[in-house]
């Protein structure tokens, strides 16, 4: 394929078709000219690739194996992992004729009732950046392209669509932009703008984020794709770089001819995006489909899901459990898993491992539910016959979570608390058999006051479909756990600082916490916790010696430590040795320590190993919001290899020389809460200095007259807007049950804070623009441009 020939060839009109997509997930096609379709499909936990391409509903997606959530793979600690995860679904695309995963999801957990927080790995961006560098680099060793996803600033899904994210560029570059700028050296195929805007300016359009950031600072050179719908302006698009439009919209293509004919926009600038498209289909046309065995796949699942489990507590060593001890096997959840979140990402999955079918042969049990599957699944006879269960038994294996309705893509959750049936239900068997071992099924963190009613406690996170095999192995000592928190469970949602400005209004998001996410936050401020970052349990334990770290380094030499680890204990065991650079904090504004490396090993009884770390300059710098760019901060820091992210096991001080001294940031100076010594309160003032601006409302009542951008749940003030929402949230809720997904909530809240534009681009060509547009002035009482607008819709 020559591509500048082609792009000789092509007319304007093939030019525009090509930077929109054909339908729901190809690309436009020009046989003329030799030109195929790429087909991207959904993940990132599996292949999520619809029956019918050309079905706006995606009513039905192929059988595909479902991998563990992100959420659950972070805490393997174990980069192979992903890779792995990566290398299976790239194989399923193979066989699928997929040619880009649109996947990983890699934005930072700023707060833990985000719905799509099962969809991330972490709060560091280290650790992201590590673990989602697995996956891409597996998918890519079966030539399947991944798109990384949503840059950016998309950290909540209440009005994802038409809010504003505002953060301190320290914050950008530092936590929210890291994991996209370290992943360049991969090579991503594509990656996905965000539905959000970034100080005002659609994401999709926003240049200084697209251009400025992704293309300039970062050099990435792949195809910038829309997240699906996101595109309000496709001329403002192009400008800002953005390739690929996404879903197939003919709307946009009249307005880029339109916008060429009048100058706004010239052919050059269509090249550009041409070019790397050509490039991306170049590099995928030719890959041919190949076989793949499921059951095989299904493993890779297990192994995953095994290496990702978290023992948060094991009192009296109640776990493993022995084969002959007898169980009361209580939960719902035990014979109806949950094992992935609700949304874009829900795959229809191979065959699905329920605990109660795979408890060990030989093992005396009984199961009782406990709890229904539905709204809070309180129910008082279902608790009695457990309770009753449970106090015959020698231990109980109690598995409770978060059901389906509390956690999806479109709707964040309100409270860090298990539905209450679960709760009460919890209470009732630790009254009644202290030998309680829990296992908690949930795609993020919750609140726990119960703990100390509990000996055995188990994060599985969400498992995949294969999780309830891994658990059985861990619970019965087949496996040992060795998954840490890639996340802080907070004691309570008032102690997590985004909170005071999380998911409050359609208008601006605050990230006022600027740096001091997650465990940057909970150490700087020494608050405690319910368990800190980093945190996991293991059957056996590990001693740690011979930190070796030089008492000098200049950068930008490369700078090495290494460390001693035994397995101390009886058993076989893995350990996530974690090395963080503790940083001086006189200089600026800094968190007091941050995650720089980790390495996960295994080890037999007595068996010892060395493991060392290449530390750089960044690990010693930090974003310059005046300069714009990093700069190296010369001190005194210690180099600690922890347990997690208070558990410091050794440390060691070393001297960090930089060639050249910086002033430190003076927003940074003037906005003293941000300081350790100011108590970390962060004030309106303080954070409108490191912004540069005032604040303005977080929250906007719109009134007529609405507009295209406006959300659904606007338009349903008037008696039409209304009809259409309802009319929307009955396909949207039809589709979500034949697809399996969610709930009636998820439908209401996703249509409610979608906006007509995207119902119509979702549409698939079925409502047109000019229709929307005609029901929006119908909606104003604007009647006499709306019979206009329908005429003109008419024809056209
Ligand atoms: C999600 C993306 C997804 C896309 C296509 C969007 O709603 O935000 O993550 O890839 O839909 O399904």
């Amino acid at each position: 394929m020559d591509i500048e020939h082609i792009i000789s060839e092509l007319t304007r009109e093939e030019k525009c078709a090509l930077l929109v997509g054909f339908d729901h997930w190809r690309t436009y096609p020009i046989p003329r000219l030799d030109i195929p379709s790429i087909q991207m499909a959904d993940g990132p936990h599996g292949l999520r690739k619809e029956a019918d391409p050309v079905d706006p509903l995606q009513t039905k997606t192929i059988a595909s194996v479902c991998y563990p959530p992100a959420v659950t793979l972070a805490s393997s600690f174990d980069p192979e992992i992903t890779f792995q995860v990566g290398e299976a679904i790239g194989k399923e695309c193979r066989k699928e004729q997929v040619h880009v995963l649109l996947g990983p999801g890699i934005n930072i957990k700023r707060n833990p009732l985000c719905g799509r927080s099962f969809e991330y790995y972490s709060e560091d961006p280290y650790l992201t950046a590590q673990m989602a560098r697995g996956f891409v680099n597996g998918l890519k060793s079966q030539q399947v392209g991944a798109c990384i996803k949503h840059f950016a600033l998309n950290n909540q899904e209440s009005h994802r669509m038409v809010s504003s994210s505002i953060a301190d560029e320290r914050a950008k570059h530092e936590l929210y932009f890291r994991a996209f700028h370290d992943l360049m050296d991969t090579s991503p195929e594509m990656v996905m703008c965000s539905y959000n805007k970034v100080d005002d300016v659609f994401a999709s359009e926003n240049i200084p984020l697209l251009k400025e950031v992704l293309r300039d600072e970062f050099s990435f050179n792949n195809v910038i794709v829309s997240d699906w719908t996101a595109v309000k302006n496709r001329t403002q698009a192009l400008k800002a770089s953005l390739d690929l439009e996404m879903p197939g919209n003919p709307d946009s293509c009249q307005r880029i001819l339109a916008d060429l004919s009048s100058g706004e926009i010239t052919e050059e600038m269509m090249n550009d995006s041409i070019r790397r498209l050509l490039t991306l289909i170049q590099e995928k046309r030719h890959n041919q489909p190949i076989e793949v065995d499921m059951n095989q796949q299904h493993e890779i699942a297990k192994k995953a899901a095994s290496s990702s489990i978290v023992l948060l507590k094991n009192e009296d060593q109640i776990l493993p459990v022995k084969p002959t001890e007898s169980i009361a096997l209580i939960g719902m959840l035990a014979k109806s898993c949950r094992f992935q979140g609700g949304g874009s990402s829900h795959v229809t999955p191979y065959k699905v491992d329920q605990l109660i079918d795979l408890m060990p042969q030989g093992v005396q049990y009984q199961f009782a539910p406990g709890y229904t599957l539905t709204g809070d699944g309180l129910n008082h006879q279902l608790i009695m016959e457990a309770a009753a269960l449970a106090k015959t038994k020698a231990k109980v294996i109690l598995v409770i979570g978060l059901t389906d309705e509390y956690e999806s893509e479109g709707y964040d959750r309100s409270h860090l608390d298990l539905p209450l049936g679960h709760q009460v239900l919890l209470e009732k068997v630790a009254s009644v058999n202290p030998n309680l071992i829990v296992i908690c099924q949930m795609g993020s963190p919750i609140r726990m006051p119960w703990i100390s009613k509990v000996k055995g406690l188990v994060n599985a996170y969400l498992g995949g479909e294969a999780g309830a095999a891994a658990l059985i192995d861990n619970l019965y000592g087949k496996e040992n756990p060795s998954g840490r928190l890639a996340e802080t469970f907070a004691l309570s949602l008032d102690d997590i600082p985004s909170n005071r400005r999380f998911a409050k209004g359609n208008n601006q998001v605050y990230y006022q916490e600027s740096i001091y996410v997650g465990y940057r936050y909970f150490s700087t401020a020494k608050k405690r916790v319910l368990f800190p970052f980093g945190y996991g349990l293991s059957y056996t334990s590990f001693s740690y010696a011979d930190l070796i770290v030089p008492d000098k380094a200049v950068m930008p030499q490369p700078l090495s430590v290494s460390v001693r680890i035994r397995n101390s204990g009886t058993l076989f065991g893995r350990e996530v040795v974690q090395c963080y650079v503790r940083n001086p904090l006189e200089t600026c504004s800094r968190p007091i320590c941050e995650l720089r490396g980790f390495k996960k090993i295994s080890l037999e009884p007595n068996e010892e190993k060395t493991v060392s770390f290449d530390l750089g300059s960044l690990d010693f710098s930090i974003y310059h919001p005046d300069l714009k760019k990093w700069i190296g901060i010369s001190g005194i820091y210690d180099i600690a290899i922890q347990k997690n992210a208070e558990d410091i096991c050794l440390s060691r001080p070393i001297q960090i020389q930089f060639s050249e001294d910086y002033p430190t940031p003076e927003k940074n100076q003037l906005a003293l809460s941000y300081t350790v010594s100011g108590g970390l309160t962060f004030s309106d003032q303080d954070f409108s200095t490191l912004i540069d601006r005032p604040l303005n409302q977080e929250h906007i009542h719109r009134a007529r007259p609405y507009h295209l951008d406006d959300e659904i749940n606007d338009l349903a003030h008037t008696l039409l807007g209304r009809l259409l929402k309802k009319i929307a949230v009955r396909i949207a809720w039809k589709t979500l049950k034949r697809s399996g997904t969610a709930s009636r909530k998820a439908a209401e809240k996703s249509v409610g804070e979608s906006t007509p534009r995207s119902l119509v681009l979702f549409s698939g060509g079925k409502i047109k623009l000019s229709m929307m547009e005609g029901i929006i002035h119908l909606c104003n009482r604007h009647f006499r441009q709306a019979f206009k607008q329908f005429f003109k819709g008419g024809k056209s």
